[in-house]
């Protein structure tokens, strides 16, 4: 996703620099101790998922699979490419990055981004179904948020979060 952004391409930036101008980039909606803490654990090596920026992507990624306005269900879309970036187009896997940073964190961050994702998750119960059959189809069944049922293609939505045509209002 990184590699996408207009911005981040235009300034071609180092991958070292900060992403925002100002180290360290807070998260929205996250303390700067909570926000320094995690830029910390995702500058730990050892998992390919978790580096630097991708937790703010996963709650961007989150919120925006629980954007779209109404009660129509929404379903997880399989990503089809398995790289760190695309993988963010399953939003289970951005719910699988952010338990991942969770529980790398020290008490106070972890409880602090326990609940900013505890929120999404209740959105996220709310807007999605239960699978009965997610325990023989869904990989890593044992997650509640992988026992959602799943399919097709999520609305279009532009990362951008802009709209898009014949969707006026989000
Ligand atoms: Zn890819």
């Amino acid at each position: 996703m990184p590699r996408r952004r207009p911005g981040a391409l235009r300034a071609a930036r180092p991958a070292s620099a900060p992403r925002w101008g100002l180290p360290p980039a807070r998260i929205h909606g996250l303390s700067t101790r909570t926000s320094l803490a995690i830029a910390r654990v995702e500058g730990l090596p050892g998992d390919n998922y978790v580096y630097s920026g991708a937790t703010d992507q996963a709650l961007r990624r989150y919120r925006r699979f629980l954007q779209p306005a109404g009660r129509r269900p929404r379903y997880p879309q399989d990503a089809e490419c398995s790289c760190r970036g695309c993988s963010f187009d399953d939003v289970r896997h951005a719910r699988d990055v952010l338990d991942e940073v969770r529980t790398r964190l020290p008490p106070r961050p972890r409880a602090e981004l326990a609940r900013a994702v505890g929120d999404l998750d209740a959105a996220y119960l709310r807007r999605t179904l239960p699978d009965p059959f997610a325990a023989e189809r869904q990989w890593r069944g044992d997650l509640w948020w992988r026992r959602r049922l799943a399919g097709g293609r999520e609305d279009p939505l532009p990362a951008s979060g802009e709209p898009t045509s014949g969707r006026r209002r989000r």
